[in-house]
């Protein structure tokens, strides 16, 4: 049963509605992988029951003849960002440690009524803040990549370092991820797997414990670009629990593939073209161009000129919605509680933020107070709304002269764990192309191109126009195509 885990959603979902083997099946190999891999980290804790519960339900349904759903069949890893009933939820912080909720997030619901399963919850950086995976309260997550004649634990990238580390380990088909400012695209960059960001509003974000509420989306992160087309169609949907949720019907992503862009532009940003981007990236993006030519499109120069204020914007906005999202955790709602003998009401607010944080998160919650402060609002929160503004401009003046964008996700490929640890800005970089999107709200993908050098996975990014998904699916699908991306981590877990 080995190579059930080399299979993908589309595989799954289709072989067990033939017949060629069951969801139990399915489920179980799955389960099996996981419980083997703990040297990866990936899960926080595992939900194997779960799993074969939803698994016997598509059995049974298939027994009956009925429908068995978008992802009939395919057990999934949940992001541990979503609130899931009665299973431990955590945003990896030792604060939520505990925390069971009442209630199931729209989107890990949506899931569930299309015949997936979970796996588990699965690592990340704590709160989402991080972009190697080194910020969780319950440990690094190792990516299942080695460079090439080196033994060094890798980063699988971050927030969304369990689901990137998972999907590349074939220890879960596909997996949900977050993105705020890149933590779906980058770890997906980093593990050689896919993932797209759709437009902010697309997914709800009802039940995701809250980063940055004006760019939070929820995501799938998967093996091949038709993977995300499903379990993005399945995620998806006007929710009116969530006062940012489109209200616009889901289009049929998966029947919608076409690879063939004729009569595309793809416009190539000359700003992306930044100091400290490795070289394999450019030769890679080189190469993603005439993929992309290929595959019918004309390649047009673009304009984003205001790129280069993108990350220190993001670096202001994000700690901001932070500071004020996180305000929340305070010893008496959820999870910890620090009660000092003899406090009063503020010293155990104190003593439970104090424990309860990680260094990274206080960090954020210390820049998102300053920066809203009376002194220094303006100078800095509204300052980064405005070049926020001009952002979007910039893209919609773009896209003025092209369909879709493409760009590398990452300025590098991997790096050991605890290579950038002491040092937040050079982490702060890995996120310099995946920003900007952000801001701007646009539905953005990365997709695998090629292995380094040293035998790492770099990835494309594609962003397109607002509700777009398609045209950077499609997109996607013409580089996954000519890529032909197979290489999969040795298995050393
Ligand atoms: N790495 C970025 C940060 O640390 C983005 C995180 C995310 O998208 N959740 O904020």
């Amino acid at each position: 049963m080995s190579d059930i885990l080399d299979l993908g959603v589309k595989d799954i979902r289709d072989g067990v509605a033939k017949g060629d083997f069951t969801a139990r099946e399915v489920a179980d190999a799955f389960n099996t992988a996981v419980a083997a891999a703990s040297e990866l980290n990936a899960f926080i804790v595992t939900t194997p029951d779960h799993a074969t519960a939803a698994a016997d339900a598509v059995d049974a349904r298939r027994e009956k003849g009925e429908d068995l759903g978008k992802m009939g069949g395919v057990p999934i890893g949940m992001k541990d960002l979503f609130a899931t009933k009665g299973v431990q939820t955590t945003a990896a912080s030792h604060i939520l440690e505990g925390f069971t909720p009442q209630y199931e997030s729209t989107v890990s619901q949506n899931l569930w009524d299309a015949g997936a399963g979970m796996l588990g919850k699965l690592n990340l950086d704590q709160f989402a803040m991080g972009s190697s995976n080194e910020t969780s309260y319950f440990g690094n997550v190792s990516s299942p990549w080695k460079k090439d004649g080196t033994n060094a634990a890798m980063s699988p990238g971050g927030s969304s370092g369990g689901s990137s580390s998972a999907v590349s380990a074939r220890i879960a088909p596909a997996a949900t991820g977050t993105d705020t400012g890149g933590s779906i695209r980058q770890p997906a960059a980093f593990t050689g797997i896919c993932g797209i960001k759709p437009t902010y509003g697309r997914c709800s974000r009802w039940g995701v414990v809250a980063f940055a509420s004006s760019l939070d989306q929820a995501g799938p992160m998967a093996r091949s670009v038709e993977d995300c087309a499903i379990m993005l169609e399945a995620m998806a949907g006007f929710d009116p629990k969530d006062s940012t949720s489109l209200e616009m019907d889901v289009p049929a992503w998966e029947s919608g593939l076409d690879a063939n862009l004729k009569g595309k532009k793809i416009g190539i940003p000359r700003e992306y073209r930044m100091d400290g981007t490795d070289e394999e990236i450019l030769k890679s993006w080189e190469q993603g161009k005439e993929w992309l030519r290929d595959a019918g499109a004309e390649i047009v120069d673009i304009s984003l000129p205001h790129t280069k204020y993108a990350l220190p914007a993001y670096y202001i906005v994000a700690p901001a919605e932070a500071s004020s999202n996180l305000a929340r955790y305070d010893g008496v709602r959820y999870g910890l509680r620090d009660l000092p003998d003899g406090a009063g009401l503020q010293d155990m607010y104190a003593a439970t933020r104090a424990a309860g944080f990680g260094d990274e998160v206080k960090r954020r919650i210390l820049i998102g107070t300053y920066v809203l402060s009376a002194g220094f609002y303006d100078a800095y929160y509204t300052q980064a709304q405005k070049i926020r503004t001009l952002i979007s401009k910039d893209f919609s003046a773009a896209f003025g002269e092209c369909d879709a964008i493409l760009a590398p996700t990452t300025p590098t490929a991997s790096f050991p764990l605890g290579e950038n640890q002491d040092d937040p800005l050079a982490m702060y970089l890995n996120d310099v192309f995946a920003v900007p999107a952000s801001l701007a709200g646009l539905p953005a993908m990365s997709v695998p191109a090629m292995l380094n050098a040293d035998g790492l996975p770099l990835g494309l990014q594609i962003v397109g126009k607002p509700f777009d998904e398609q045209g950077v699916l499609n997109a996607g699908l013409a580089i996954q195509q000519r890529a032909g991306f197979e290489a999969k981590p040795e298995k050393w877990w």
